[in-house]
């Protein structure tokens, strides 16, 4: 299996999406990266985890800002690569919020995977105001995941609620090394440890301490790393596209 990240540009709006008002003492505006993951399994499978915002713009009623370079779209990144949306055979979804679903009518048709819980409420009456329905109203094979478990060989979902009721994240076990992709579970390190600020966006608490908790006994068990959801100082440390994750 083979793990490349992909840089979808970044986000810029208020620290309270990151953080509380109170435990905060930094800029009132911050900006952080969005990924999305290329997974190649061993059988020639090549799977995406999350599409990043939507190239047009951002359309979520939110106040945040899209930063997107040509080169920072999806089909630029996967050109990186060789490889062209019409390559991918699955797309993996964290959650459906606009940063992480904008991306997602590039691949219509294809097997979708997401959890039916998120899927649920992004697709009822009156979803919060990251969900922007036009993103993921698209057609295609949705698989709905009910718990953990093995996608596809290698590739096993995690389900970490908290951010959002249905959120998923990925245990990817790579050639001689073990990789947590959380996505939005764990936005950075400053929301993990050792202090543990919560995140100012957050849907439900006790589930999110329960899925921070779960992470830390998963890493303890397989000895994975975590790459967090929208972590800029961890971003700079990694390899991005084309190079790989190894
Ligand atoms: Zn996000």
């Amino acid at each position: 299996m083979k793990l490349t990240l992909l840089d979808n540009g970044s986000i810029e709006g208020s620290f309270r999406i990151f953080y509380r008002e109170g435990e905060y003492a930094g800029p009132p505006r911050i900006t952080f990266p969005v990924s999305c993951y290329l997974i190649q399994t061993d059988d020639g499978k090549n799977l995406l985890f999350d599409t990043g915002v939507w190239p047009g713009g951002i359309r979520a009623k939110t106040d945040s800002y899209r930063y997107q370079t040509r080169e920072q779209t999806l089909e630029a990144q996967l050109a990186l690569l060789g490889l062209t949306p019409g390559d991918i055979d699955a797309v993996l979804l964290s959650h459906l919020h606009y940063d992480h679903a904008g991306g997602l009518f590039l691949f219509a048709g294809k097997d979708f995977y997401v959890s039916r819980r998120e899927y649920a409420l992004a697709t009822g009456d009156n979803p919060p105001a990251a969900y922007v329905p036009a993103d993921y109203t698209v057609s295609g094979n949705w698989h709905l995941l009910d718990g953990d478990g093995e996608i596809f060989p290698g590739v096993e979902a995690v389900m970490l609620p908290g951010h959002t009721p249905g959120l998923m994240g990925l245990l990817l076990r790579l050639p001689g090394r073990t990789i947590l992709l959380p996505q939005d579970a764990v936005y950075a390190a400053d929301n993990y440890y050792p202090a543990c600020m919560l995140p100012g966006l957050l849907g439900d608490e006790a589930a999110y301490r329960a899925s921070l908790a779960k992470l830390r006994s998963l890493q303890q068990e397989t000895g994975a790393e975590l790459i967090f959801g929208h972590d800029a100082a961890q971003r700079a440390g990694l390899p991005l596209a084309p190079a790989r994750i190894e």
